[in-house]
């Protein structure tokens, strides 16, 4: 079948091709390839070139929607890391770990292992009052229970018991009070002192 079609459209060519001469058969050869290239436009270059078409409409979608992806999936996963980071380090290392009191020579603020200040944002579990300092002091001996209880806060009246003594810090809340030089870890005091770190720390 493939051989008998082959010498047909050999045949048809060679005769239209040959014919030149023949006007008849030119105008037809003429229509022939007309409708030939018509044809082969609608049906091979016509399809191809649709699907190509919306191969390449695909194509860009898919790199438009990368190109929107992307960046603001990289642009959202960087804010918001940032912004964890930020508030964990506002609020996580605001809390003084270990805690620590110190004399009137140790630095102030939050304490950690490494950078040891005496914290300054100290609060009573017990009573739940601020813990009140004053530096270059301490307590007379004479300060009981009572006195405490009735003047913490006021640290005009808390001065009143207060004895000069350089290099020494002064501490209290209304149920206990201390004062000391070197720096100490307030979980070695614990029994004496219910006080933590309220995590107040301003940066
Ligand atoms: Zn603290
Ligand atoms: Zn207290």
């Amino acid at each position: 079948m493939g051989d008998d079609l082959d010498r047909l459209l050999g045949e048809i060519e060679r005769r239209f091709c040959g014919s030149v001469s023949v006007s008849g058969d030119v105008k037809k050869t003429e229509q022939l390839k007309e409708k030939q290239t018509k044809s082969s436009s609608s049906k091979s270059k016509g399809p191809v070139c649709s699907d190509n078409e919306d191969l390449d409409d695909f194509i860009d979608k898919l790199l438009e929607e990368d190109r929107e992806i992307s960046p603001t999936k990289q642009a959202e996963r960087s804010p918001k890391g940032a912004a964890v980071k930020t508030y964990s380090s506002l609020t996580g290392d605001r809390k003084c770990a270990p805690v620590f009191i110190g004399g009137s020579s140790a630095q102030r603020g939050i304490g950690t292992s490494t950078s040891q200040r005496s914290c300054d944002q100290l609060r009573c579990t017990s009573c739940d009052f601020s813990v009140v300092t004053f530096e270059d002091s301490e307590w007379d001996p004479s300060c009981d229970y009572l006195f405490f209880r009735n003047n913490v806060p006021e640290r005009w009246k808390l001065q009143s018991m207060l004895n000069s003594r350089q290099g020494f810090r002064s501490y209290c809340c209304q149920c206990s009070w201390t004062a000391v030089r070197e720096l100490r870890e307030l979980r070695e005091l614990r029994e004496l002192l219910q006080w933590v770190c309220s995590g107040k720390h301003l940066l």
